[in-house]
């Protein structure tokens, strides 16, 4: 599994490079990108939820990676979506489709960084196709590259705009 910082980091940047060179900053104001950057971590809230059920239980059961890393929660939030933009409300429209587009990109990272579950809950078709190459090792230095990466583009993005 990825680290939180990565689950959060990689879902801001992409929906902010999206943000400049799809949508535009008027069609993508930026706190859908917080909201990005928190659905992006959303599904380890199983984490929280495992410490509150062995406080409450005597189980001790790791709900971790057991229902909330499925795509079953990225398709809801995606009908949401689809249901306010429907009824012509698109801000909240907005909302859920970036909500589902960084609980799907938390799977897509929990995912490239090895071990996978439960892909398809409720269903109980096995999750082993995400590749094991041992990346989860250098977490670290992914995330700081990432972010040093977005740091320069944003940079180079100014300057290219005080020119125009
Ligand atoms: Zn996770």
């Amino acid at each position: 599994m990825a680290n939180s910082v990565t689950h959060v980091i990689v879902a801001i940047v992409i929906l902010d490079l999206f943000r400049h060179y799809v949508f535009g900053k008027k069609r993508f104001p930026r706190y859908l990108l917080v909201i990005g950057g928190i659905a992006g971590l959303a599904p380890d809230i199983d984490v929280p939820l495992t410490w509150l059920y062995h406080f409450f239980t005597s189980s001790t059961t790791d709900l971790h990676g057991l229902f909330t890393h499925s795509l079953f929660f990225v398709f809801s939030f995606l009908g949401i979506a689809l249901l306010f933009q429907y009824y012509k409300n698109i801000k909240w429209a907005k909302i859920f489709y970036v909500i589902s587009f960084g609980w799907f990109m938390h799977l897509i990272l929990d995912c490239l960084y090895g071990g996978y579950k439960t892909f398809f809950w409720p269903l109980h078709y096995a999750s082993n196709f995400c590749p094991q190459w041992g990346i989860q090792t250098h977490a670290a230095d992914i995330d700081a590259i990432i972010l040093v990466l977005w740091l320069i583009h944003e940079e180079v993005h100014e300057r290219i705009k005080d020119y125009i």
